[in-house]
């Protein structure tokens, strides 16, 4: 490398550390607007982060970065420096398509749409939420058509979630996987024996439950000295900065599922960003390969993990020490089944792992309805609902645990949805070749061992960070492309064993 190449290097990673520092402030305050910041300072806080938007893509706008870039692009570099100045590349021309101005109007629109929709769905009040939603597709659109510069809109946003993923190639999966998951439905329902979930309903102490899911967090890998559990509406995850990866879940009354899964799968997120390339932070390389990816990550802590035997052989006896009344006297095996019951539900983030992809499907059709318009927000609810009674067989009582039960379309974004069940299937086929590299983990899982699985990701997905595509990752981690096959092959053994079909 020349002399020239090597100060401009230094000079990239000043600027980039700069946004970096940018995006932790936004993702700081997005953070606290969404656990703790009073209602009234809404406002405020959502021009602040259009004001951190603007500056960001500012600075991502900048020419003497442009400047820099170009002459890295002209110098011979190799290796992780060759991979550092083509994902700038990504996000700086991915930067340039939008007028500032609409960076702004956009990040201001969508985070106060996110408290207005936290309001609508308390009250159940779609028609509150109703006119946001209608701004906000108007915003979405112009993203879309910057990005597609002529080309399908929808395929242009759903690029900036999964890279060279398109709406032909999501089809593509989801058209067979529905017709096998529609099959498997049936025969549970039909075939299978029935299973009692009571065990798992009626109250359980909160702060217990928060004790014991973060014990398995933690026992999985999640670092809290570089990380911590809150509340919220919609449960996620934030790598605010390099030790700094928040999550949050929220509490269900009436069901001990309703914050354990969504507190293990965060935690699967919080593994992920702890474990990315500490010497790429502050670079887009230091970033996560995509949310499918991203996504593979959490479903594989929640459920190839978090809900398998052999985890629950070693987790239970202490889920019963914490909960002595309520599970000392269920057997193991039934409260396994239990955790693993299948059936159409309202709620997409407490569906169990078959029906979860019909979810997924219905909100893939409808936000690409919504987009290019041919379904009015006003007729959102009756439509969704219509969906649910088809591919669920059941009809949501209200719209909180309708159409609103989602943050997603409130903070402005579509073509995400796809990316859940992408990441789903990555996490079954990541999950066999760890099984065919690591041989049988579960032994390891029945003494609570999770640093095999752990190092296994790490080596193969979190390490990398953004240096390879979602594809490349897929193939280099799994020797194959992404295929639904692997996760219907363990769908049909788990369930085939549980309904005894
Ligand atoms: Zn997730």
């Amino acid at each position: 490398m020349t002399h020239d190449s090597a100060a401009s290097l230094t000079e990239l990673r000043d600027r980039l550390g700069v946004i970096a520092d940018l995006t932790q402030a936004s993702a700081l305050m997005s953070w606290d607007q969404r656990t703790y910041l009073p209602p009234k300072g809404n406002a405020g806080r959502s021009r602040a982060i259009a004001t951190i938007g603007r500056l960001r893509h500012d600075r991502m706008t900048d020419p003497s970065l442009a400047d820099v870039l170009a002459s890295l692009e002209a110098a011979d570099l190799e290796g992780d420096d060759a991979a550092l100045v083509r994902e700038t590349r990504r996000d700086v021309d991915l930067a340039a398509r939008l007028p500032r101005e609409l960076v702004g109007r956009a990040a201001e629109q969508f985070s106060l749409a996110e408290t207005s929709w936290a309001a609508a769905r308390a009250h159940d009040d779609f028609a509150s939420f109703a006119p946001v939603l209608r701004e906000n597709l108007v915003i979405v659109r112009e993203i879309a058509q910057a990005h597609a510069a002529g080309g399908d809109l929808y395929d242009a946003l759903h690029d900036l979630y999964e890279r060279d993923s398109t709406a032909a190639a999501v089809e593509a999966v989801f058209t067979p996987l529905r017709a096998e998951l529609v099959e498997l439905v049936g025969e549970i329902r039909e075939r299978g024996r029935s299973i009692d979930v009571s065990p798992l309903l009626g109250a359980f102490d909160e702060g217990r439950q928060e004790r014991f899911n973060l014990g398995v967090a933690r026992a999985f890998g999640y670092d809290l000295d570089g990380g911590r559990l809150d509340r919220t509406t919609h449960p996620f995850a934030s790598g605010i900065g390099r030790g700094d990866v928040r999550i949050t879940t929220r509490y269900k009354g009436d069901d001990l599922r309703g914050a354990l899964f969504p507190t293990l799968h965060e935690a699967g997120h919080g593994i992920y960003e702890q474990n990315l390339p500490a010497e790429h932070a502050g670079t887009p390389l230091g970033r996560h390969a995509s949310l499918g990816v991203h996504e593979s990550q959490s479903r594989l802590w929640e459920n190839l993990v978090g809900r398998s035997l052999p985890f629950w052989e070693w987790a239970y006896p202490r889920l019963q020490e914490t909960f002595p009344d309520r599970l000392g006297a269920v057997d193991l095996e039934a409260f396994h089944a239990a955790m693993n019951v299948v059936e159409p539900s309202l709620i997409r983030v407490e569906a169990d792992e078959v029906t979860y992809h019909l979810h997924v499907m219905i909100r893939f059709e409808l936000e690409r309805a919504l987009l290019e318009g041919s379904l009015d927000v006003d007729d959102l609810p009756g439509a969704w609902n219509e969906r649910y009674e088809a591919y669920l067989g059941i009809t949501p009582p209200d719209d909180r645990r309708g159409c609103l039960q989602d943050v997603h379309w409130a903070g402005g974004m579509i073509g995400y949805f796809p990316t859940y069940s992408l990441g789903t299937l990555l996490s079954a086929q990541l999950w066999e070749a760890l099984r065919r590299d690591l041989g049988d983990v579960d032994d390891a899982m029945r003494r609570g061992e999770f640093g095999g699985i752990l190092s296994w990701l790490i080596e193969h997905v979190h390490r990398h960070g953004r240096r390879y595509t979602p594809a490349e990752l897929t193939r280099r981690a799994t020797g194959a492309e992404l295929s639904a096959e692997p996760y219907l092959r363990y769908a049909r053994e788990k369930y085939g064993t549980i309904y005894g079909l």
